[in-house]
């Protein structure tokens, strides 16, 4: 008799003790607020995104553009982690500088790699009535980007590097069909959207590839603008730091001339065509 009462406690215990540590986890794991890993902050970015803005740049992207002035924020190891409150609160702070325009946005790296743990962050910053922006290739476009393109993205800056195939993927390492597809994505989801494109002489600047990026995307009724960001070497030295050969060391920036042309090629096709 008393050995069965023993057992029975030992039984109770067993249960309920399992019982309730399992509920603890699942708190734990309900309060484990999601963090982000960023490379660096910026608080008054004035060249992503319209108006003043606070600049989040991610940690981690699967392009390798030859021209990456960021190298650094290609591997996904590295950066710091930052909790979605903490950068909520950064950007409370910066509200005043804002104005009606500016806002906060994200970059990288590639930032849609981390886009459920950017769902949190931006859903955070709407309650605050922060405007959000994304800087984005296109890379990714999953159930979490779904979520931030339809519901809590006010704008997307989205970076084609090249028409061509081919020549994408010399310049990336990736087909352009990823940018493309995010692109119509966009264009369903009926947000705004800005286009933007690295002018590198020799290898995205053909006459024709423009062309059939402007044919492309002319019906676009998302698109407010393009724009041209010229091509430069600020980024050489972390390439070689990072121990990696930099493949575009002869080709020379853009000449006004240049950039002059391919705006020229852009207004037959786009409302508002910039050169940054
Ligand atoms: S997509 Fe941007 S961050 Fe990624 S490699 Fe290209 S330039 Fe660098």
């Amino acid at each position: 008799m008393l050995y069965n009462k023993i057992k029975a406690e030992k039984f109770f215990r067993y249960f309920f003790v399992k019982k309730i540590n399992s509920k603890k986890k699942i708190i734990n794991k309900k309060m484990t607020t999601p963090k982000l890993k960023i490379h660096s902050i910026e608080s008054f970015g004035t060249h992503d995104g319209p108006g003043i803005r606070m600049v989040f740049f991610l940690q981690g992207c699967k392009f390798k553009c030859l021209y990456c002035h960021n190298p650094d924020t290609i591997p996904m190891e590295g950066g710091h982690e930052y909790e979605i409150e903490d950068l909520v609160r950064r950007a409370i702070n910066m509200k005043g500088y804002f104005g009606e325009k500016g806002g906060v946005t994200v970059s990288g790296g590639e930032p849609l790699i981390q886009s459920k743990a950017l769902i949190p962050l931006f859903k955070r910053l709407k309650e605050e009535g922060i405007h959000t922006n994304i800087d984005t290739n296109g890379r990714v476009l999953n159930e979490h980007t779904k979520v931030l393109l339809d519901e809590y993205a006010d704008l997307v800056m989205l970076d084609i590097k090249h028409f061509d195939e081919e020549w994408h993927k010399k310049l990336t390492g990736m087909s352009r069909d990823y940018s493309f597809r995010f692109a119509e994505y966009r264009e369903r989801s009926q947000k705004p959207m800005w286009l933007r494109y690295v002018l590198v002489p020799g290898w995205s600047d053909q006459e024709n590839f423009l062309h059939a990026l402007g044919q492309h995307f002319k019906d676009y009724k998302t698109i407010e603008k393009i724009e041209i960001q010229p091509y430069h070497k600020l980024g050489i030295h972390k390439w070689e730091t990072m121990g990696w050969e930099y493949q575009l060391k002869g080709v020379p920036e853009n000449t006004p001339e240049q950039l002059a042309k391919a705006e020229a090629i852009f207004k037959q096709y786009f409302k508002q065509v910039k050169v940054n």
